[in-house]
C-alpha cells in the first residue's frame, strides 16, 4: 500500500510540476509579446511624508493586462522577465514612461515629487544603464533630483564591485537611490557605508508588524535610528493602519507608503488629486 500511494503522490507531483512549467512557458511566450500589445500599464502608489501628511513622491508599480486571463500581477511575472531578460526592453519601457508621467505629476501638482521606479538586479547590471537612465531624463524633460531608482540589497551580495561605478554615474546624473524591502535581503550591511544611498524603504513584513511582534518592533525601530545616523530619509512600506502610521510617526520616521494613504493607481487618478492636502491630522501625533 505504502508503494502504490508513493508511486500515486510521485505521480500527482510531476502532473503539478509539469503544469507550473507548462504555465511559466505561456506565460514567458506571451510577455515576449506584451510591449508590442501594449498591454502593460503603470500604477503609481504615493509616498507621504508622515510629518505633514503631504504627498511628495510615488512607486510606479508595473501592470499587466493580459486579454483572456486577466491582470497578472508583477510577484508573478518580473521573475520570468529577468531570467528571460525580458526585463531590459520591458524595464526601458517603465523607466521611460515614468519619466513622461513625473513631467506631468510635477505640472499638476507644482511641488516637488519623486517617482520611484523598481530596477531589477539584470538592469542594474546591463552595461548601458546609465545612458538608458540618462536618455530617460533628456526626452522626457524630468529633472534628475525628481527621479529615484530603487534597488533590492541581494544585488550587492554578488556584484558590488561592479555596480560601485554605476551606482556613483547615476547619482553624478542626480538621480536618486533607494534600498527596498531593506532586512530581508542577505548581503552585508557594509555596502551601506560604502554606496550613495538616498532612502530606506523598510519592508512591509517589518512594518505590518511591528505592533504586535516585538521583534518586527525592534527591527523597524534599528532601521529607523540607522536611517537618521546615515542622514537618509526612511520609508515604510505597507502601511495599512492609523496605529502603525501615528508609532512610525512617533518613531521620527520620515516617509510612508501603504493602502492607509492610497492604493496603486493610474496616472489620470493621482491627477485628480490635489497633494498638499493632508488626508491625515498629524498634529497630534508627537514628533518630539
Ligand atoms: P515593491 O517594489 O516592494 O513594491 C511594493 C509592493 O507592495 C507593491 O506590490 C504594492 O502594491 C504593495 N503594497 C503597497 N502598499 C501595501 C499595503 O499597504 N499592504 C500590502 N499588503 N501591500 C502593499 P506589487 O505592485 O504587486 O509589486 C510587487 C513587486 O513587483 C514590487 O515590490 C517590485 O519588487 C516588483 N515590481 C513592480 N513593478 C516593477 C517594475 O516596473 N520593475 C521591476 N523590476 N519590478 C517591479
Ligand atoms: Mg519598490
Ligand atoms: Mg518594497
Ligand atoms: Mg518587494
Amino acid at each position: 500500500a505504502a508503494k502504490g500511494r508513493g508511486r500515486c503522490n510521485y505521480q500527482v507531483f510531476t502532473e503539478f510540476m509539469a503544469e507550473q512549467l507548462n504555465e511559466r512557458l505561456e506565460l514567458e511566450h506571451a510577455l515576449q509579446r506584451a510591449l508590442e500589445l501594449e498591454q502593460f500599464s503603470l500604477h503609481y502608489q504615493s509616498q507621504v511624508d508622515i510629518r505633514t501628511g503631504q504627498t511628495v513622491g510615488v512607486e510606479t508599480l508595473l501592470r499587466w493586462h493580459l486579454p483572456g486571463t486577466g491582470n497578472i500581477s508583477p510577484t508573478r511575472f518580473i521573475d520570468i522577465a529577468e531570467e528571460s531578460e525580458l526585463i531590459l526592453p520591458i524595464g526601458e519601457w517603465v523607466l521611460r514612461k515614468a519619466c513622461e508621467d513625473g513631467v506631468l505629476l510635477q505640472q499638476r501638482y507644482g511641488t516637488p515629487c519623486v517617482v520611484a521606479v523598481n530596477l531589477s538586479p539584470r538592469q542594474l547590471m546591463q552595461g548601458n544603464l546609465v545612458t538608458v537612465v540618462a536618455e530617460a531624463l533628456n526626452d522626457s524633460g524630468l529633472s534628475p533630483e525628481l527621479l529615484e531608482l530603487e534597488i533590492t540589497e541581494n544585488i550587492f551580495m554578488h556584484h558590488a564591485e561592479e555596480l560601485q561605478l554605476t551606482l556613483q554615474r547615476i547619482r553624478e546624473l542626480g538621480v536618486r537611490i533607494a534600498i527596498d524591502d531593506f532586512g530581508t535581503g542577505y548581503s552585508s550591511l557594509s555596502y551601506i557605508t560604502r554606496f550613495p544611498i538616498d532612502r530606506i524603504k523598510i519592508d512591509l513584513s517589518f512594518v505590518q508588524n511591528m505592533l504586535t511582534d516585538p521583534n518586527c518592533r525592534a527591527v523597524t525601530n534599528a532601521v529607523i535610528a540607522m536611517a537618521h545616523g546615515l542622514g537618509v530619509d526612511v520609508v515604510a512600506e505597507g502601511v495599512e493602519t492609523r496605529e502603525q502610521f501615528e508609532y512610525l510617526g512617533q518613531q521620527n520616521c520620515t516617509h510612508g507608503q501603504g493602502f492607509l494613504f492610497a492604493r496603486p493607481q493610474p496616472l489620470e487618478q493621482l491627477l485628480l488629486d490635489d497633494p498638499t492636502l493632508s488626508q491625515f491630522d498629524t498634529v497630534q501625533i508627537s514628533t518630539h
